[in-house]
C-alpha cells in the first residue's frame, strides 16, 4: 500500500489573543491563503476563543484544535477541559505534552499518552509533542530522551485504527522554541528518521511527523523538504498571517 501523508502546518497561539486581535488574524490568514496552495492547515488558540475562532474557521479549509486536553473524561478535575468537550467545540486536533506543559504544569510521559488516547477517543487527532532539552542535547541525550517520552505513546497507540492516520508527532527541540534557533537540515532529519522507525515498528505508518522550534517563512521550506518532515507545529510565526501563510505554502509545495 502505498503511503501518502499529506502535509500539515499547526499554529500554536499560546496564551495569546484577544476577540479583535483574533479576529484580524484569522481574517488577514484565510485572505492569505486563499491565494496560496494550502496543505492541511490547523489553529490552536487559547480555550476560551475556540468558540469565536471555530466561527471565524466554518466552512474554510483551516481547522482548529486546543494547546492541551485532560487525560480524563469527566467528574472532579477543576480548571480542566475534556476531550468530548473539544469535540463540542469543534475542535479537530488537541496539542498534548507541549514543552511548556511538561514543564509549567508538571506533566509526565504517561499521563501525556494518556490525554493522546483520550483525544483520539473523542475523535480528535492528538499532536504529541517530544523533544529534548538544550542540557539533553549538549549531553548526546536526545534519542535517549525522544525514545522515553514516546514509549508509553507506542505502548499505548500500538494497533490503534488506518495506521496511525490520525495522530501527529510533532519533534520540537526545547531549546528552539521561540529561541530564533534550529538545529541543522541533517540534525532534524536524523531525530525524524529515528521517530519514524519507531512508529514503523508500532505499525504507525501514516502517522505525521512534525517539526517545531523557530519556524518561519524564511527556513520552512529547507526544513520541509526533509524526508520525514511532514510538515510543522508554528509558534510565534502563526500570530503572524503573513508569515504563517508563507510556512503553510512551503508545506504545500513539499506535497507536490
Ligand atoms: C511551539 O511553541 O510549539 C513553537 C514551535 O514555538 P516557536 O515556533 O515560537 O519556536
Amino acid at each position: 500500500m502505498t503511503v501518502v501523508r499529506t502535509p500539515l502546518v499547526v499554529g500554536n497561539w499560546k496564551m495569546n489573543g484577544s476577540f479583535e486581535a483574533n479576529r484580524a488574524l484569522i481574517e488577514a490568514l484565510l485572505i492569505a491563503l486563499a491565494q496560496k496552495t494550502a496543505p492541511d492547515v490547523g489553529v490552536c488558540p487559547p480555550f476560551p476563543y475556540l468558540p469565536q475562532v471555530g466561527a471565524l474557521l466554518a466552512g474554510t479549509n483551516v481547522r482548529w484544535g486546543a494547546q492541551t486536553v485532560c487525560e480524563h473524561r469527566t467528574g472532579a478535575y477543576t480548571g480542566q477541559v475534556s476531550a468530548s468537550m473539544l469535540r463540542d467545540l469543534g475542535c479537530t486536533y488537541a496539542i498534548v505534552g507541549h514543552s511548556e506543559r511538561r514543564q509549567f504544569c508538571g506533566e509526565t510521559d504517561e499521563q501525556v499518552s494518556l490525554q493522546a488516547v483520550a483525544a483520539l477517543d473523542s475523535g480528535l487527532t492528538p499532536i504529541i509533542c517530544v523533544g529534548e532539552s538544550a542540557e539533553e542535547e549538549a549531553a548526546g541525550k536526545t534519542l535517549a530522551v525522544i525514545d522515553r517520552q514516546l514509549a508509553p505513546v507506542l505502548a499505548t497507540l500500538a494497533g490503534v485504527a488506518d495506521e496511525g492516520k490520525g495522530v501527529v508527532i510533532a519533534y520540537e527541540p526545547v531549546w528552539a522554541i521561540g529561541t530564533g534557533k534550529t538545529p541543522t537540515p541533517e540534525g532534524v532529519q536524523a531525530v525524524h528518521a529515528h521517530i519514524r522507525e519507531r512508529l514503523m515498528a508500532a505499525g504507525l505508518v501514516q502517522t505525521r511527523i512534525l517539526y517545531g522550534g523557530s519556524v518561519k517563512g524564511s527556513n520552512a521550506a529547507t526544513l520541509f523538504a526533509l524526508p520525514d518532515v511532514d510538515g510543522g507545529l508554528i509558534g510565534g510565526a502563526a500570530l503572524d498571517a503573513l508569515d504563517f501563510s508563507t510556512i503553510c505554502t512551503a508545506a504545500a509545495i513539499r506535497a507536490v
